[in-house]
């Protein structure tokens, strides 16, 4: 369930009419819904409540500090990959010794940092990490907690650019060397075997890699122990699917149902890091029409988000729903069909770049130059990984709450494009 509903054709965000957003803070804008934050993640704390778990809300998703306090207030956790993103947790209020740092190239100013910040453990993804771990720790006469990041070499079937667990791709070990570099912790002082990591790949919509990969965790555990590991976490990280198309989503409770009974039994304690399915369907980007035209047999509608603020489709090949935001025709239930008093449209914005694109032959009621767009389900992965491409400013960022709203990130000016070069 999320909070953007149209009410008489007219979409509102929660209890506010988003046209009216769109006035007051123009377009461009990036528009989140903080029930509906509060409730994905009130949904994943309560369907693992039984094994208590620290859930550590995957910045990298969406890194806003608006975003994160909110988060921060109601009780999550932080999964970080760089310094960047410890230094934002930090700002928003986190306890640091709950927070996982992950990613497969750490620097040593990093480890340094992160070992400063007392953070829970690395997920640790190979052999020379390892070592760099232990001897930033002896230089700072501390112990490195360290979780060993497993490749479970699990198909979680998502595009080609965000499946992670497959033998073959860049992150994690296999088992074999998770158990060498197991032995290697055990007579280094330097360095303490917390737990194991996995992270299986984005967005899985369905329970089986999960089901598949808490079982191996749970084994690698249990002979981890057997030699004589305090080994006390299990993290398996995020990955569960949202509504990009229809309401394809899993509750959290389905996730829930097949990772907890297996954690109970190994006696652990649970991690995860889901970032998309907290932030995903709580943000929408509002564009405006700015002209129509028809060439080569084809409608085009260009407005003024592009691949610079909303990368996915471009990248992925991501498939958002798309809608006017006071259309005259109601939103269908299924956005892939052909829907009456539609035709077929690309929407596509000013960048100069065949690939940028936020749907191809998507069927649209009509729009013309001035009407407001809505792209749904934009709230990870958009403005988090935007540019300036083509000396675009970035949009600004609006959070809102019941019937009151706030900037939670102004729009960049031109000044602010070229604020860091010299002349
Ligand atoms: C990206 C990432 C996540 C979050 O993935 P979501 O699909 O947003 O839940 C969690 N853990 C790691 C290690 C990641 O790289």
């Amino acid at each position: 369930m999320d909070h953007f509903h149209y009410q008489d054709n007219d979409l509102f965000c929660e209890e506010v009419r988003v046209s009216e957003l769109a006035a007051q803070y123009g377009t461009p804008v990036w528009i989140y819904s903080k029930r509906t934050l509060l409730h994905h993640l009130n949904q994943i704390q309560q369907a693992f409540a039984e094994v208590d778990p620290v859930i550590c809300y995957s910045v990298k998703a969406n890194s806003n500090l608006g975003i994160l306090k909110v988060m921060n207030d109601a009780g999550s956790s932080f999964d970080v990959v760089s310094g960047g993103e410890l230094y934002r947790v930090k700002q928003a209020g986190a306890d640091t010794s709950r927070v996982v740092f992950a990613g497969v190239g750490k620097t040593d100013a990093e480890i340094r940092y992160a070992l400063e910040n007392n953070v829970l453990m690395f997920n640790v993804e190979s052999e020379a990490e390892l070592d760099a771990i232990a001897s930033v720790a002896e230089s700072m006469h501390t112990v490195g907690p360290v979780a060993l990041r497993l490749n479970p070499d699990i198909d979680a079937k998502t595009h080609a650019k965000t499946t992670t667990g497959k033998k073959g791709n860049k992150f994690g070990m296999d088992i074999e060397r998770a158990e060498q570099l197991a032995e290697k912790v055990l007579s280094d002082k330097r360095l303490s075997l917390k737990g194991i990591h996995m992270h299986l790949g984005s967005p899985i919509l369905t329970t089986e890699p999960y089901a598949a990969a808490v079982v191996k965790a749970a084994e690698v555990v249990a002979r981890f122990r057997a030699r004589g590991h305090d080994t006390r976490w299990i993290n398996l990280g995020g990955g569960f699917g949202i509504n990009y198309r229809q309401q394809e989503a899993l509750p959290a409770s389905a996730y829930a149902a097949v990772i907890v009974p297996t954690v109970r039994a190994a006696g652990c304690r649970l991690a995860l890091e889901p970032g998309r399915f907290i932030v995903g369907n709580s943000g929408i980007l509002v564009s405006q029409v700015i002209f129509t035209k028809r060439e080569g047999g084809k409608l085009f509608v260009i407005q003024d988000a592009a691949m610079n603020d909303l990368v996915r489709p471009a990248m992925y090949d991501a498939f958002h729903r798309i809608w006017p935001v006071t259309p005259k025709v109601p939103a269908p239930q299924n956005f892939e069909a052909d829907i009456e008093g539609c035709e077929p449209t690309d929407v596509v914005g000013p960048v100069c770049e065949s690939g940028d694109y936020l749907a191809k032959g998507r069927s649209l009621p009509p729009m013309s130059r001035g009407d407001l767009v809505c792209t749904f389900s934009a709230g990870a992965y958009g403005m988090a990984m935007s540019s300036n491409y083509n000396s675009r400013p970035r949009a600004c960022e609006v959070l809102v709450d019941g019937s009151s709203h706030r900037l939670i990130r102004r729009r960049e000016s031109y000044e602010d494009l070229v604020a860091h070069e010299i002349l």
